[in-house]
């Protein structure tokens, strides 16, 4: 029977004054058109935090206008790269001031780890500005040479206005990760945080009038998936959607922008993540990068390898090194130093994840540990492993976003690299082995956006990622997610008498 762990040490959770409630639209904080409002919940103990002013269509349509406006006749896009660079620079100064108030709403909010959201999720926004701060005056076009009396270039221009709609697991990596590339870009933007986590957004949008991004460049308008994010999705006034969560929203989104203005999307969506395990491997290394690749942040991560495939040789003792590392593991609240695992994001996600565990159990498999919800208030959840799982299993196959690992053994290389690419998935894979060889084939072999050799969850500003196959299309991070915010316009002259 699982508990929930006090921990060594006393939680370090102190409530903030919550300041920023309200939708962020034009430079102001002001309420929603309707004046509804909605409860964002703290998953510790399934409790109200604070209420959250609820975006609809007419507040989606006010923060348009104001991001239209900031967009055609305002200054963001007619800085130059070093003014834009100047402004995103001095956002990043402001997010590590004020870094020990954002990981706490950080961890509030989706029931994160405290220490996580202080040494990763805030450090790392921070880098994600400079990264595309960098950039800013470096997006440049390149001259074409054309037929003898034709002389060509090309401009990158910004998209124009974006829409971002954003997910509850990483409310401030999703959120960088996107506004970042973007305002380099010189784009304006509507930002619509999950209904989950609202808060931290809302903070940011704060910080981006201190740092002095314009009026109008960044909004924030919280609000639901089907009314504020279908709202931005089939705006005939938004030149681009950029957008993370599951594959059934991402095509409800694609579907919205084509039967709207035809604005292009980048879509980044769930995975089912394969992590090979070759039996020249150390055990105990193995084991540990596969449980914290199934449990790091809950298993609420895209990129979870949330399948794990072990070479027969070794298979036993891995299963029973994981199984003692997994009971092991110390789930409890967030904010406790000595916690490695907090509450799922809310109600939704704990029984969609508990009635998972059950479809595992009728279909056949083996519970080797775990699947049992801890203590009886907020959305804990034990760390959970199966085993004798077959590929045609939901447990197998569909995205659980929980810490639920599907346990798997193969033999030969042909049959890992078959396993691994059979989904419907292919956002990323891992890949444990010494032999160079067997990691450069299966790497070439996997059809996913990103492949870990020897490594898990390595990520930086400048590794794009993004997917396969339905995981979607679109690459955050790196120079490559510009491209998201940029269009190419090509300028031809014709050149009269060439010497040439
Ligand atoms: P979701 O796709 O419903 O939510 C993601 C975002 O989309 C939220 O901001 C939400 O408000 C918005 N949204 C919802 N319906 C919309 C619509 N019709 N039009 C426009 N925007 C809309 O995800 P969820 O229901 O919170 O989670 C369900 C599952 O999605 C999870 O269990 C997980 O499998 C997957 N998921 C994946 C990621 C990821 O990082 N790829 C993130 C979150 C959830």
């Amino acid at each position: 029977e699982g508990s929930l762990s006090n921990g060594s040490c006393k939680s370090l959770f102190k409530m903030p004054e919550i300041k920023f409630t309200k939708l962020f639209i034009n430079g102001e904080f002001v309420d929603s058109v309707s004046g509804k409002t909605f409860e964002t919940i703290d998953p510790r103990t399934g409790e109200a935090i604070a209420r959250i002013a609820e975006g609809d269509k007419e507040d989606v349509d006010l923060a348009v206008k104001a991001a239209r406006q900031a967009f055609d006749h305002g200054p963001w896009p007619r800085f130059s790269g070093a003014e834009r660079r100047g402004i995103m620079l001095k956002f990043a100064d402001l997010i590590e001031e004020h870094a020990e108030v954002l990981a706490v709403l950080e961890a509030l909010d989706a029931g994160k780890l405290h220490s996580w959201a202080k040494m990763g999720d805030i450090p790392g926004a921070a880098n994600t500005l400079r990264y595309y701060a960098g950039a800013a005056d470096k997006i440049h076009g390149e001259v074409l040479k054309m037929s003898r009396a034709l002389q060509g270039y090309t401009l990158r221009e910004p998209i124009g206005v974006v829409g971002h709609i954003i997910p509850w697991n990483f409310p401030t990596t999703m959120f960088f990760m996107k506004v970042s590339p973007a305002l380099a870009a010189g784009c304006t933007m509507i930002v619509k945080p999950a209904e989950q986590t609202p808060l931290i957004a809302l903070y940011f949008a704060h910080l981006a009038k201190l740092a002095g991004v314009p009026d109008g460049v960044l909004n924030v308008v919280p609000g639901f998936g089907p009314t504020a994010g279908a709202a931005i999705a089939s705006h005939m006034d938004i030149d681009k959607v950029s957008f993370t969560g599951s594959t059934d929203v991402g095509r409800q989104v694609m579907q919205a922008a084509a039967t709207s203005n035809l604005k292009p999307v980048s879509l980044e969506l769930g995975g089912k993540s394969p992590l090979l395990i070759f039996d020249d491997v150390d055990v105990n290394t193995a084991a540990d990068m596969a449980l914290l690749g199934i449990l790091f942040n809950k298993g609420e991560i895209c990129v979870a390898s949330s399948r794990v495939y072990v070479q027969e040789g070794i298979y036993d003792e891995f299963e029973k090194k994981l199984v003692e590392k997994a009971k092991a593991w110390v789930v409890g609240d967030p904010f406790d130093p000595a916690v490695r695992q907090g509450p799922q994001v809310d109600k939704k996600q704990f029984d969609r994840i508990l009635s998972y565990i059950e479809h595992g159990k009728r279909e056949g498999a083996t519970l080797l540990t775990g699947g049992k919800p801890i203590g009886k208030k907020g959305y804990y959840i034990e760390p959970t492993i199966f085993t004798n799982v077959t590929e045609d299993m939901l447990i197998a196959k569909n995205e659980i976003f929980g810490p639920v690992m599907a346990l798997m053994k193969f033999k030969t290389v042909e049959e890992a690299i078959k396993s691994a690419n059979n989904t419907r998935y292919g956002l990323a894979a891992g890949i444990m082995t010494k032999d160079l060889n067997v990691a450069n084939t299966v790497s070439r072999s996997i059809r996913a956006g990103i492949i870990w050799i020897n490594c898990y969850f390595a990520f930086d500003s400048d590794c794009p990622y993004g997917g396969y196959k339905m995981s979607g299309f679109g690459r955050d991070c790196g120079l490559e997610s510009l491209h998201n915010y940029l269009q190419v316009k090509s300028v031809v002259t014709p050149i009269f008498n060439s010497p040439w």
